[in-house]
């Protein structure tokens, strides 16, 4: 590698390659970040901060800013006309240090991260656009136009295309983004709302005419979807259109005014064919789009930048297995991208798309039996949260999976939250550190102290003591370790006097490149 260049480009400012940056800004990494926009975007596609995505701005250290800014959601309510069928609690069953979801507008997330980039030194390159690149050797040499319409060509190490559904980056890999376009067009609208809604409540409502979903925004103004009835014209719709939905099949009593925004859009169901090719990435929806019903998009790309971040910081910092670290990207973070399409295609054709009266009475009758099962409202909470997501793929999980044990939560799964000296264990992780959690008695860790020390640059060691219960909380019933990954994932596990794992795993991620 060519050690002078650059490091990385990360093209485009939205939520994902605003995480990115500030995990590269994290570890110390060099990096500049651009946007072809001027200005910030004013307008705020997403809404819904969820539990994963908390947790992974913990370890940057801005979710105190996410939690000063944001709505405390506290249900999801369904109903058909006048009728409330349920109101689910958000986060219901979830297991998280952030067991609470989160309604900060799009525009505020960018500059809250975007802030904390500059409190570290660096900022946007605003008006800046990537129009071209090529790899050559181990460099990529980019061509980045200037808002004067200057070219400058730049090299670095790696660059990361997180520039968004259309990306540039994506085509000029010749990666296929496969999938379809959903046939409807639906329409959407930030508007005040007069009447008597819930302010910490999503409402989904329908009536056998349609479907409607509402979303607080900032106190007073809210967010309408709804799906255009034929023919669908790809106009804005006007603020008549939007209230004649809502008379149709909305919540009962409700007068819309002073529209702030008044949009169409078209749903795309697509995954890119692969997230890398040779020093070029693809994050976010770049890599993964998909209707907005479920609130994921935004929450997986933030997730897949927290993933890639740690792993280019690894192999700058010369440490690791460089080819296996950057696969596993790919491998780990591909497969959560298909669940969530797929996932996402359901919640649209169940909540918005399928209408008449028969559907109607299929769909009340399920609402009305699953929301009184805790087991099915739980695992939506938990599906929506973002927690429950594993790694079963990719060589760092496989390289550890046969030889950490059995015992749960395994390699690949996500940590689990304990309190130590009255602060959560999230309080001691870092986006830019391993760290290896020791449960057991004094002594019992001489061994593993010892090969930990040896990356003491890269890992923090947290004693937990011989308290049962947080062993019990980690499936151990005596002294053991967990080795947790920067993205607050699992890397290997086992009994006290048990190291194989730690050293294959060391291997991979934190041995001196060979
Ligand atoms: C109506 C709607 C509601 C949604 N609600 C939610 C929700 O509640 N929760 C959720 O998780 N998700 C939601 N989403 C999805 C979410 O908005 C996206 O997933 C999210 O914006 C993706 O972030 P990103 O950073 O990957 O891409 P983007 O936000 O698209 O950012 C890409 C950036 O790259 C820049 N760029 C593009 N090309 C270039 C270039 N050549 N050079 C330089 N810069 C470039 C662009 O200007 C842009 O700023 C919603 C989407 C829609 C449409």
């Amino acid at each position: 590698m060519n050690q002078s260049a650059p490091s990385v480009l990360v093209v485009g400012a939205g939520p994902t390659g605003l995480t990115l940056a500030n995990s590269l800004q994290k570890q110390g990494v060099s990096f500049r970040i651009i946007d072809k926009l001027q200005e910030p975007a004013r307008v705020s596609k997403a809404l819904a901060v969820w539990s994963g995505s908390l947790e992974a701005f913990s370890a940057l250290g801005v979710a105190d800013d996410f939690i000063a800014g944001g709505i405390r959601l506290t249900n999801i309510r369904v109903g058909d006309g006048s009728h409330e069928l349920a109101a689910m609690s958000i986060a219901e069953g979830v297991d998280s240090a952030f067991a609470f979801t989160l309604i900060v507008p799009q525009s505020k997330t960018e500059e809250i991260l975007a802030a904390h980039l500059a409190q570290g030194g660096h900022a946007v390159e605003r008006g800046v656009e990537l129009v071209d690149y090529v790899e050559i050797g181990d460099t990529v040499r980019s061509t980045l136009r200037h808002p004067d319409g200057r070219e400058e060509t730049i090299d670095t190490l790696f660059l990361v295309g997180c520039d968004g559904a259309r990306s540039i980056v994506r085509h000029k890999t010749g990666i296929a983004f496969e999938g379809y376009t959903e046939p409807q067009t639906f329409i959407l609208s930030d508007t005040r709302i007069d009447g008597p809604l819930d302010s910490t409540s999503i409402y989904i409502w329908w009536s056998s005419a349609g479907s409607v979903a509402l979303f607080p925004v900032v106190p007073g103004i809210w967010r309408t979807f709804a799906m255009r009835d034929e023919p669908a014209g790809e106009e804005p719709p006007t603020i008549e259109e939007i209230q004649a939905h809502l008379e149709a099949s909305g919540p009962p009593g409700i007068k819309v005014s002073d529209a702030t925004w008044l949009s169409t859009f078209r749903v795309n169901e697509r995954l890119a064919a692969g997230y890398r090719k040779g020093r070029v990435f693809l994050a976010g929806d770049a890599a993964h789009i998909h209707s907005p019903a479920g609130g994921q998009g935004m929450n997986t790309g933030i997730q897949d930048a927290a993933n890639l971040g740690w792993k280019i910081g690894a192999v700058l910092a010369g440490r690791g297995d460089a080819e296996m670290l950057l696969d596993s990207y790919e491998a780990e973070r591909r497969p959560v991208a298909r669940e969530v399409v797929a996932g996402a295609a359901q919640k649209l054709k169940f909540g918005m798309v399928t209408r008449g009266t028969a559907t109607r009475l299929v769909r009340d009758a399920l609402i009305s039996v699953a929301s009184r099962l805790p087991a099915i409202r739980q695992k939506l909470q938990v599906e929506l949260s973002e927690t429950e997501i594993r790694y079963s793929e990719g060589p760092l999980v496989e390289a550890v999976r046969r030889i950490s044990g059995s015992a749960t939560p395994r390699a690949g799964a996500r940590a689990l939250d304990l309190t130590l000296d009255g602060r959560s264990l999230w309080g001691h992780f870092s986006a830019a550190r391993h760290t290896l959690l020791l449960f057991g008695p004094p002594g019992a860790h001489d061994r593993m102290r010892m090969a930990a020390a040896r990356f003491a640059d890269a890992l923090d060691v947290v004693d937990l003591g011989a308290e049962p219960a947080a062993a019990a909380r980690y499936g151990l019933h005596g002294a053991g370790w967990v080795l947790v990954r920067p993205d607050q994932f699992i890397a290997a596990r086992d009994d006290a006097d048990a190291q194989g794992a730690f050293d294959a795993y060391a291997q991979l991620a934190l041995e001196p490149a060979r």
